[in-house]
């Protein structure tokens, strides 16, 4: 399937509605803009890739709606070659995202199917990350770390500690944190031991799972 003019002209609305919605980070809406959304959906669903809505991928899982995208990429606040820890690849969109705001990124999932797809896929539409990973993101990627940032895209039961202390001084971890509906929760480290924690108002995200499935 192709990205054609109508895709890049529905991609323009829905930036339109995200910049309304609230997001101002340029960079962020730039990158919002170039990420062909409808290729990383399943075939039933590809007219509605442009809408503000998540829709289902395999294995019961979600790709997030392009707000909460954007939303939790600007909490990140990416520069270019910062390393950035994703927990929950999925289909691989908030992947490019991040790549398309020239970040090197780690990514992990626990689901054997969507890992060995998005394994496949993003390379074949030009989006490499540094690392992709069958694991567990309740453990982080000690081996790599630290991270200037770390994005979870799973609703997270508690925040994982391993996840904190894979933070450099000033990285910024964006994780959703709670039950049935989550807080969107930024933690600023601000010194060795030290963090600093904002609470960004209510999202629903499919719940973050221990182990490898
Ligand atoms: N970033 C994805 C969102 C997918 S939904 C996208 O843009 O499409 C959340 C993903 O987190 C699911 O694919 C789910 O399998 C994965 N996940 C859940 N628990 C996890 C864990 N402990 N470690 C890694 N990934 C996990």
């Amino acid at each position: 399937m192709k990205d054609t003019h109508k895709h890049h002209g529905l991609r323009n609305q829905l930036v339109k509605l995200i910049e309304r919605k609230g997001i101002s980070d340029k960079n962020v809406l730039t990158a919002i803009s170039n990420v062909p959304r409808h290729l990383f959906m399943d075939s039933g669903f590809v007219d509605f890739a442009y809408q503000d809505k998540p829709f289902p991928i395999a294995a019961e899982q979600t790709i997030s709606q392009p707000y909460t995208v954007a939303f939790q990429t600007e909490l990140l606040k990416v520069k270019p070659n910062q390393n950035i820890l994703e927990i929950g690849t999925g289909s691989g969109y908030q992947t490019a995202v991040l790549i398309e705001m020239e970040a090197k990124v780690y990514t992990i999932e626990r689901q054997k199917e969507l890992f060995k797809k998005s394994t496949l896929f993003l390379p074949k539409i030009g989006y490499n990350p540094k690392k992709m990973v069958f694991g567990d993101g309740y453990k982080g990627l000690p081996e790599n770390a630290p991270f200037d940032g770390i994005i979870v895209t799973a609703g997270a039961p508690f925040v994982p500690k391993p996840l904190l202390s894979q933070l450099k001084i000033g990285g910024r971890l964006v994780i959703p944190v709670g039950g049935d509906i989550q807080t969107m929760t930024l933690f600023v480290r601000t010194s060795e031991k030290d963090f600093e924690k904002h609470e960004l108002g209510n999202f629903r995200f499919v719940p973050m799972l221990k182990k490898r499935n």
